[in-house]
C-alpha cells in the first residue's frame, strides 16, 4: 500500500517574511529553507511515506512570480533528496481553477499520478484551504497554527512541523503495527 503526506510550501519548507507582499518569496536568493526540515521529512520517508509538496502561487498568475523563478526554488527542494513531487496551483482564487484549494484538484491529480489507490494519505498545512481539500478526498488533515490564520483554525492544529510529523507516524503506528 502506497502511503503519502502532502506538504505545503511556504510557512512550513521555506521560511516566510513579513517584510514582503504576502511573505512570500519571489526571488530564488529569498528562499530559505527552515533549518531542521530535511530531519523531519527523512523521518516521513523512513516510515514509509511519499512525500509531495503542494502549494498556491498566485503570483505566477498575477506576474510577481516567473516559473523560471518558481523553478529554481523547487529545484533546491529537490536537492534534498527527500520530496518525490512538486505540484503547483499557479492561478489566483478568483480565477476558479479546480486545483486551487480548498478545491480538491491538485490533491486529485496528485492521487492519480501517483497512483493512491488507498484513502490514506495526509495533509499538512497552515491553511484551512488546504484542510477542506483534503477532507473532500478522503485524507487526514493536520493544520500548523500561524498568526496568517489565527481565525480561520477549524480543527485542532499542532504548533509546527516538527509536532505535525510526530502526529503522522503516532496515527500511523497505530493503524499499521
Ligand atoms: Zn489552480
Amino acid at each position: 500500500m502506497k502511503k503519502a503526506v502532502f506538504i505545503d510550501r511556504d510557512g512550513i519548507l521555506n521560511e516566510l517574511d513579513p517584510e514582503r507582499p504576502k511573505w512570500v518569496p519571489t526571488d530564488v536568493d529569498q528562499f530559505k529553507v527552515t533549518p531542521g526540515i530535511r530531519l523531519l521529512l527523512k523521518r516521513l520517508r523512513d516510515a514509509g511515506f511519499i512525500i509531495i509538496v503542494t502549494t498556491h502561487q498566485p503570483g505566477i498568475s498575477d506576474g510577481t512570480l516567473s516559473r523560471k523563478m518558481l523553478n529554481r526554488m523547487h529545484d533546491i527542494l529537490l536537492s534534498l533528496k527527500l520530496v518525490d513531487d512538486i505540484m503547483v496551483c499557479p492561478h489566483k482564487a478568483d480565477e476558479k481553477c479546480d486545483c486551487c484549494p480548498p478545491e480538491p484538484g491538485l490533491f486529485e491529480e496528485a492521487r492519480s499520478k501517483h497512483l493512491l489507490t488507498i484513502n490514506y494519505y495526509f495533509a499538512i498545512s497552515t491553511r484551512w484551504q488546504e484542510m477542506d481539500a483534503i477532507k473532500h478526498v478522503g485524507g487526514i488533515p493536520i493544520q500548523i497554527k500561524s498568526p496568517k490564520n489565527a481565525k480561520k483554525n477549524l480543527i485542532p492544529t499542532v504548533k509546527n512541523f516538527q509536532e505535525a510529523v510526530q502526529r503522522i507516524l503516532y496515527l500511523d503506528k497505530k493503524n499499521y503495527s
